[in-house]
């Protein structure tokens, strides 16, 4: 995929170049990733074919800036491209989505100096990871994780473990929330962002077994007396690390909001075919008006929710606060996948429960969209706490 001049973009040929990358997305997604979901899924086997593929066409550096060698996409066209990706194949979209998060968190909040050194390798594929948030004890209520990062001389030295991290095994380098200070009061006031690449003390603990989002891998983080340089704090400052997550968590949740529309676009897909196709008392199932009556709440659904992310999408571009926006479209867009994917499990009748058949994977894959980047539950706290602070 060609990157643009350098800065010197006009918001036509960003959308023209969106467009075109897109319809490359779309080509790839039916050569290269719909031919092997079924089997990569069932074995999870991790795609590293793709991996390059995705390489080539730069989703590594999707939504970093030219400058520093991505293709600098807006959240909008980025968006687009995961529900592409995701109304074939959730899991591949792991691979990326994460590891720009980290991107964004490094773009947003480092240094000069650390965007030099790490957003061309991220942009490259070369290095690529994640966000290790998450720890045995504390999930949503992150202000309780334990992990923490001591001063020695230069160094800070790191201990603790980190849990479901994805791509925890096959990623090289991964952006680390920890305590800097565990007495702060109150405690987000002593946490700090690392970037943390693989080396001593910090090894993979081990590999997750799990319903769905099979292919990429989730892992258990240990770090025992990992000593990493202070050069490696994201933005060289202490205590920053709650708010430079949040930040990167609001492009995280229009991503998980993408991949739900692709979701319940592709559950759609699947049960509109199957539904043409198999017969019942002299007539194809869709000629039923009780079929209909589903085929029709899960179009709705499915576009409503890609509404939803357009909208939320667009106020990020604009550089305007969108955690309300961000809330609604991932409530609404991974609950949308969700029912989608039960109802066409239901229009597949006996076959929605075979391995044959594609839809038992979105009926799999779906519940995590629930609860990843903040679960639904605090969505709507989020939301409401916008709606009663701005209106
Ligand atoms: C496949 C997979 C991949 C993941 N990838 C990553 C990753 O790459 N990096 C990472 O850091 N983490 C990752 N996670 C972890 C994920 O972000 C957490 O599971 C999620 O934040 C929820 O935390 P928890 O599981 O500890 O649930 P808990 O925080 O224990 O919550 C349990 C339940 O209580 C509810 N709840 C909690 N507090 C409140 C409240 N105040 N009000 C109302 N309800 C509440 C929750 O909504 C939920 O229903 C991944 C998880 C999975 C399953």
């Amino acid at each position: 995929m060609a990157v643009p001049e350098q800065n010197a973009i006009s918001q036509q040929d960003r959308a023209e170049m969106e467009a075109d990358m897109l319809e490359a997305i779309g080509r790839w997604v039916e050569k290269e990733v719909r031919p092997i979901a079924r089997e990569f899924d069932q074995a999870d086997e991790y795609p590293a074919e793709l991996v390059e593929q995705m390489k080539e066409l730069g989703l590594f550096g999707a939504t970093i800036s030219p400058e520093y060698g991505g293709l600098g996409l807006s959240a909008t066209g980025y968006a687009r491209i995961v529900s592409r990706i995701c109304e074939v194949w959730m899991a591949p979209t792991g691979i990326f989505n994460s590891h720009l998060i980290m991107a964004s968190c490094v773009e947003r909040a480092g240094t000069e100096a650390q965007k030099q050194k790490y957003l061309p390798r991220f942009a490259s594929g070369e290095l690529r990871g994640g966000i290790g948030l998450t720890e045995p004890n504390a999930g949503t209520d992150l202000q309780r994780i334990r992990t923490v990062a001591r001063r020695d001389g230069d160094d800070y030295v790191i201990n603790g473990t980190k849990t479901w991290i994805s791509n925890g095994i096959k990623g090289n380098c991964l952006a680390v929330l920890v305590k800097t200070d565990p007495e702060a009061d109150p405690p987000h006031k002593g946490m700090s962002l690392f970037l943390c690449e693989k080396g001593p003390g910090f090894s993979v603990g081990k590999k997750l077994k799990k319903l769905g989002y099979r292919s990429i891998d989730s892992a258990e983080l240990v770090f025992e007396d990992f000593r990493i340089s202070s050069d490696q704090l994201i933005g060289g400052v202490e205590g920053r690390g709650f708010q430079q997550t949040a930040g990167g968590l609001e492009l995280g949740r229009i991503n998980v909001a993408a991949r739900g529309v692709g979701m319940a676009r592709g559950s759609l897909a699947l049960a509109l075919a199957y539904a043409k196709e198999r017969q019942t008392f002299g007539k194809p199932i869709c000629q039923h008006q009780a079929i209909q009556l589903k085929l029709a709440d899960m179009s709705t659904r499915a576009e409503a929710a890609a509404l939803l992310v357009e909208e939320a999408a667009r106020r990020y571009d604009t550089g305007q606060r969108c955690d309300l926006e961000a809330g609604r479209a991932k409530l609404f867009a991974s609950e949308a996948a969700l029912e989608n994917s039960t109802e066409a499990m239901r229009i597949f009748g006996g076959y929605s429960y075979s391995t044959e058949y594609e839809i038992e994977r979105f009926y799999r894959d779906a519940p995590l969209m629930c609860i990843g980047e903040g679960t639904n539950e605090i969505q709507r706290i989020i939301i409401a706490k916008q709606l009663i602070e701005r209106c």
